[in-house]
């Protein structure tokens, strides 16, 4: 079955739908768990696990949660939706909301969001409106316009879009054939950690999996409130999809980390743009920069002498390489070599 049904359908009984419920899809989740091949050994981590969520639809994970909160916003006859986003919620509400006749109203931070997120919501024809201001900013306008115009506020606000994202988690541990004794994940506004922690303690509680993983999440430096103990006012990193400042679902992941057992750490930028250029090299994984703050987080810990052995671990890829070709065109460091139609010439070239 595995690709040819969506999230809501292969895992209704733990979400939250009811006999009105469309079972409506675009055929997300049931994303690949790849071993790495090269990381995971050099770091004394021989069962290393890669999710990768940037193989959705959209192109990240954001489409796990948008399908379930677009089922409810048609089971509640709602015709218009709106969100903020660093970029992915936005491509994810965009698309969903064309594929089931809905509007869509995007409100993204002004010159903040990487160019290929701008170009599928332009694509899927959302209306985009650009606030002067990071995403907290755009987060706090669209919840109050969300109920001044009565339009379905699609953030992760939305509980159901956390319902969604947890079906992840329900993944990863049917393909291991248990849970992971430790999960790495990037942190910006803390809806996903919050959401696969939900979810492994439910398929806990159905005796899905017997035992709970560790929950390791991994902030930018210049974005790391939750590492700090505080609201970031004006949040720097190059990973734009973890560029916030005051997490929306912060106490849930405080929680996550406490009750797992697990850390939230910060990585830095240099770490990770090493981590993102490291996947793409070693494990033939193009990723957004957002996604490497797992890895870098995993190599961090390394660094501090956490041992692996026995231990399955795995990094979740929250979203696709190709959204953000600003990032890879500054820090890939690779030439083109102009050359003539010339086989000798060439030839002499690559013989060099
Ligand atoms: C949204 C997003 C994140 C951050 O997830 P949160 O639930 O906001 O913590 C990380 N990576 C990518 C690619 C994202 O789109």
């Amino acid at each position: 079955m595995n690709g040819t049904i969506g999230v809501i359908e292969r895992y209704k009984e733990f979400l939250p739908v009811n006999a009105r419920t469309p079972m409506i899809s675009m055929g997300e989740g049931s994303t690949p768990l790849v071993k790495s091949t090269n990381i995971g050994p050099s770091v004394g981590c021989d069962n290393l696990y890669f999710k990768l969520e940037g193989c959705n639809p959209t192109g990240s994970f954001k489409d796990r949660g948008m399908v379930m909160a677009i089922a409810k916003a048609l089971e509640g006859g709602r015709k218009r939706v709106i969100c903020a986003s660093t970029g992915n919620t936005s491509a994810s509400a965009a698309a969903y909301s064309a594929r089931y006749n809905l509007q869509a109203f995007v409100v993204v931070p002004s010159g903040e969001i990487a160019l290929g997120k701008l170009a599928q919501a332009m694509a899927y024809g959302a209306r985009i409106l650009a606030v002067d201001g990071n995403f907290d900013d755009a987060l706090k306008m669209v919840r109050d316009l969300s109920t001044e115009l009565s339009i379905e506020l699609v953030n992760s606000l939305n509980p159901y879009r956390l319902e969604g994202q947890k079906t992840a988690s329900f993944e990863i541990s049917d393909a291991l054939g248990d849970a992971p004794d430790m999960i790495c994940i990037p942190v910006g506004n803390a809806g996903n950690i919050s959401a696969y922690w939900k979810g492994f303690n439910e398929y806990r509680i159905d005796e899905q999996i017997s035992k709970l993983p560790r929950m390791m999440g991994f902030q930018a430096a210049g974005a790391a409130p939750i590492v700090k103990g505080e609201p970031i006012h004006e949040p720097q990193t190059i990973a734009s999809a973890i560029r916030i400042g005051n997490p929306a679902s912060w106490d849930k992941a405080v929680a996550a980390r406490d009750e797992s057992e697990g850390d939230i750490d910060a990585v830095t930028d240099a770490e990770i743009i090493e981590a993102y250029i490291r996947l793409a090299r070693d494990e033939g994984i193009f990723c957004e920069p957002a996604s490497a703050a797992s890895v870098a987080g995993l190599i961090k810990l390394a660094a501090q002498g956490q041992q692996f052995e026995e231990m399955k671990v795995v990094c979740i890829l929250t979203g696709m390489g190709l959204k953000d070709p600003t990032t890879v065109e500054n820090h890939a460091l690779v030439e083109l070599e102009y050359v003539e139609p010339d086989v000798d010439q060439v030839a002499a070239l690559l013989s060099k």
